[in-house]
């Protein structure tokens, strides 16, 4: 009867699991992936999900520290209203042209219609600035930071996904006025920085920074920064934050100016300077990003930085031999290990549930918990407790006069091979292509391109439509390959030099055959 009822419990532990694979069917295995690891609930409006604590830990970690970043600059916290009237909304026509297909209105209100419908706010630039308008009044009122932890209203009509692109999401906004463009083009980079850590500090994730082409950047705004992702059982980019500078083009629409202290009187008054202002977000989209690459057959596989549980202590090596008195021992130690771990600033829990350990690692494995710490007589004999990583499965005993340091290099250990074996992967599938005919078989293995480019928008709409087409038509073999077309994703900050760099007027561009003014970013994408 043991033996069945092992087995039963084998069969249980595959059962609660994934159960389709994740190179075969990603789709399905993300969905697995996020409702069995109680990430997410779906919810009965298309493009909304309920995030349960085990995702929403994650948001929270990412919150206090750039939280904390932020406020370290100057950059105060506070909020604004979730409607916004179709006046105001209207008021900056690029802005309003990019955002109009997805706003959301309230039309009604009860059983009677509004006299103005009234739009939920998909950002806040046109929420905020009239307000900001009133409050700057002098370039003494200057630099104004300031930025809300909330959530906006985007109706897309793309393929909703969890977290990736949802319809409601939480994220920040840091709107930011200042007298100078040099000011605000500074902050509009240290921001970019915040991102990119938020990526690879907290996530694991390597990103790329750079800066938007003309067609992907900010409705209204005047350049566009942005970290990139990259997914590999895809093969695409992901925008994974954005910084945008948005030059004068809002404050000259909203009337937001200031005397210029630097200029000359004319007929006894100073010059109006229309100021200078900045915009950043980064949204719950970062989950999705490091669930979609950290994660495998067995589950999620979150990164020690941000698990809510850390270590989990399962009690093991308990038989048909073992006395109530010998179990109670057991456990009894084990939830002091949990304590002292917790003592020593390790978010550790012990699992004592009457299940059989098989079932315990397998429910832990399935949600990512960095590190399984067993407990067994064997153990107890040693003095020691045995340590399975999450990310490499590796065994290691750790003894217990040294249990929380011990812990924590693990920790540390897993959060830095995580971002190693992401950046790997990331690394051997960013490749440069120089000839035109490379580009779509190159996007086919999963690659994101970086090719010189005459970054102009006309070329770069032609880059889309024919890597769509090429992969549909003209690759029969690769019958497989997504139809979707290449988009820039960005033009990397940091430019290949040496052999590859651009050569002013002798550097063609990979597509038109005009002179190449940059390495741009291709890929296809979220
Ligand atoms: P934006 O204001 O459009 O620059 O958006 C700021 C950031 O929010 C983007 O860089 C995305 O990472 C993220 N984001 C945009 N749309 C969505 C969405 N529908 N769901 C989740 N995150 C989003």
């Amino acid at each position: 009867p043991k033996a069945d009822a092992s087995k039963a419990a084998i069969e249980n532990a595959a059962l609660i699991g994934v159960t389709v694979r994740k190179d075969l069917d990603f789709p399905g295995w993300y969905q697995q992936v996020l409702t069995k690891s109680d990430m997410i609930e779906y919810y009965d409006i298309s493009g909304c999900y309920i995030l349960k604590p085990w995702s929403y830990f994650i948001w929270e970690v990412i919150q206090k520290w750039f939280d904390t970043e932020i406020k370290k600059i100057g950059v105060k916290n506070g909020y604004f209203p979730l409607f916004v009237s179709s006046r105001v909304l209207e008021k900056e026509k690029d802005h309003v042209e990019g955002f109009a297909p997805e706003v959301a209105w309230v039309t009604r209100a009860g059983s009677s219609d509004l006299e103005e419908p009234i739009a939920i706010r998909p950002t806040s630039e046109t929420v905020m600035y009239p307000y900001y308008a009133k409050w700057i009044r002098s370039h003494r009122d200057l630099p104004l930071r300031l930025n809300q932890w909330n959530s906006v209203v985007r109706w897309e009509f793309k393929n909703p996904q969890p977290f990736l692109r949802t319809r409601e999401f939480l994220w920040q906004e840091g709107h930011t006025a200042f007298l100078t463009k040099e000011e605000a083009d500074k902050e509009v980079h240290y921001i970019l920085d915040l991102y990119s850590r938020v990526y690879s500090d907290l996530l694991a994730l390597p990103v790329v920074k750079g800066v938007k082409s003309e067609n992907e950047k900010f409705a209204g705004g005047l350049y566009t920064t942005t970290c990139e992702g990259y997914i590999p059982t895809t093969g695409r980019g992901i925008q994974g934050a954005t910084s945008h500078g948005l030059g004068q083009n809002f404050s000259k629409m909203f009337n937001i100016a200031v005397e210029d202290p630097d200029a000359e009187l004319v007929n006894g008054e100073r010059p109006k300077r229309y100021i200078w202002q900045n915009s950043w977000g980064l949204s719950t989209r970062t989950i999705g990003v490091a669930v979609m690459v950290h994660g495998d057959d067995k589950g999620l596989k979150l990164p020690p930085a941000v698990a809510s549980i850390q270590a989990i202590v399962v009690p093991c090596g308990i038989t048909n031999k073992t006395t109530d008195a010998q179990r109670a021992e057991l456990e009894n130690k084990c939830k002091q290990i949990a304590d002292s771990l917790v003592a020593g600033e390790v978010r550790a829990e012990v699992d004592l549930r009457s299940y059989t350990p098989g079932y315990k690692f397998a429910h832990w494995e399935l949600k990512g918990v960095p590190l399984r710490i067993e407990y067994g007589p064997n153990d107890a004999k040693k003095e020691q407790v045995t340590a399975v990583r999450r990310d490499t499965f590796e065994k290691i005993a750790i003894p217990l006069a040294n249990l929380a340091n011990g812990v924590q290099d693990v920790l540390a250990a897993i959060q830095k091979n995580m971002y190693e074996v992401a950046k790997k992967a990331r690394d051997a599938h960013i490749v440069k292509v120089k000839e035109w005919k490379d580009f779509v078989p190159a996007l086919n293995k999963k690659n994101l391109v970086l090719i010189p480019w005459c970054n102009t928008t006309p070329c770069e709409k032609l880059i889309k439509e024919k890597s769509a087409r090429q992969a549909n038509g003209d690759e029969p073999e690769d019958e497989k390959a997504p139809s979707m077309g290449a988009k820039s994703l960005c033009i990397p900050l940091e430019q290949p030099t040496g052999e590859d760099a651009i050569v002013p007027g002798v550097t063609k561009c990979c597509y038109c055959g005009e002179e190449a003014k940059v390495w741009g970013l291709f890929g296809r994408s979220y």
